[in-house]
């Protein structure tokens, strides 16, 4: 058993059976805390490790949003979960063009892995960043937010429907104590008057930390100003369904089994997250699907540019790797792209409705 996975069988002991935003949380801490997970030989990589590019574009975004919010300084640049720090690094080159944005901005990433937090230092040293837990502890002021593959680790909880009620499913130990096992709460949930209609046997989830995070971002928007952009696999509008996964050495792993071993996600609820940022206060664009938001921003022109000063291999690796962002059939439809403002903002670049 892994450290965590005995942590967790006691816990199950003591306590009884846990939920899934439990283990979800209380395995992904130790997860993360000890690893890299990106990458090629890591357990799976993100749209910044697979083109330049996108965090190019991303930078070009915000610092386009600076100017149009008036070119506040100082601007808080916000990253949640920035990883290996190449996102942030790509915007921060890409965004230098811009005059002013470079000397106005003050880098703040939220990061919780000591591993991560050390690897962003060193390509993002220069920007002198301040680390924090969570964005509770950011400092006031208008800001400029980015977060990528962030909310999908966020803990969700599920629901399965029977004749009483939705009831919520939890995580115990089998007859022998030696497996962890899914089981149903015997009494329905009071959370199911959340949840819509849905025939027998049907799983839905709740995200209440994905929740309270939109309400919070909305929020400070509201009051302090700025923009925010969400990138993640998900769906929109809301829908049942289980979507709970694990992720090992880029294959998909049972999320029961060697706790602490994979990257345990789940796909994000769009609709849900859209509408505690209104909540809380902000208005929000999308979310529009990533092939549509980075075809707007200039992926098939930037991919130009590097192809002229590309050798043969290099541009075989540039264009596979503009398809794997774009392609409905790798990122370019499952991953979507949200952005918050304060109400009254004009559309960002990318989109191209408004939702509320
Ligand atoms: N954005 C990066 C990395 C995505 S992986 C990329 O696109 O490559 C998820 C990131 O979020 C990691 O950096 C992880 O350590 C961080 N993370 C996950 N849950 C977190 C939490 N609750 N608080 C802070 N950071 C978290």
């Amino acid at each position: 058993m892994t450290a965590v996975a005995d942590r967790l069988a006691q816990r199950i002991r003591i306590a009884g059976p846990i939920s899934v935003a439990d283990y979800m949380e209380e395995v992904g801490a130790f997860y993360y805390a000890a690893r890299d997970p990106l990458g090629g030989t890591g357990d799976f990589i993100t749209a910044p490790e697979v083109s330049q590019i996108f965090g190019e574009l991303i930078g070009l975004w915000c610092a386009e949003l600076w100017q149009r919010l008036g070119a506040p300084d100082p601007v808080l640049l916000v990253e949640l979960g920035p990883g290996r720090g190449t996102l942030m690094a790509d915007a921060l080159r890409a965004a230098r063009i811009v005059p002013g944005f470079g000397q106005a901005l003050r880098l703040h990433l939220v990061e919780h892995s000591p591993v991560l937090r050390a690897k962003q230092g060193e390509v993002l040293g220069a920007h002198a960043p301040h680390w924090h837990d969570s964005t509770a502890t950011l400092p006031p002021g208008p800001m400029l937010l980015v977060a990528n593959e962030f909310l999908d680790a966020l803990p969700i909880r599920q629901f399965e429907r029977r004749a009483s009620g939705w009831h919520e499913r939890r995580i115990g130990l089998d007859a022998g104590g030696a497996r962890f096992v899914f089981m149903l709460e015997p009494t329905p949930s009071p959370l199911g008057t959340q949840l819509p209609r849905a025939p027998e046997g049907t799983i839905a989830e709740l995200s209440p930390a994905t929740a309270a995070l939109g309400r919070a971002v909305g929020a400070r928007l509201a009051r302090e100003g700025g923009a925010a952009l969400f990138i993640d696999y998900g769906y929109f509008p809301s829908a049942c369904g289980d979507t709970f996964q694990a992720l090992r050495r880029h294959r998909t792993h049972a999320v029961l089994e060697e706790p602490g071993s994979a990257d345990l996600t789940a796909h994000v609820d769009f609709a849900a997250f859209a509408a505690a940022a209104r909540a809380g206060g902000a208005v929000v664009f999308g979310p529009v699907t990533q092939a549509a938001f980075l075809a707007r921003l200039g992926l098939t022109a930037r991919a130009a540019m590097l192809l002229r000063r590309a050798s043969a291999a290099q541009a075989a690796s540039i264009r596979s790797a503009c398809r794997r962002l774009i392609d409905p059939a790798e990122m370019g439809d499952l991953f979507k792209v949200l952005a918050l403002g304060q109400k009254g903002a004009a559309m960002p670049s990318g989109f191209d409705e408004v939702v509320s």
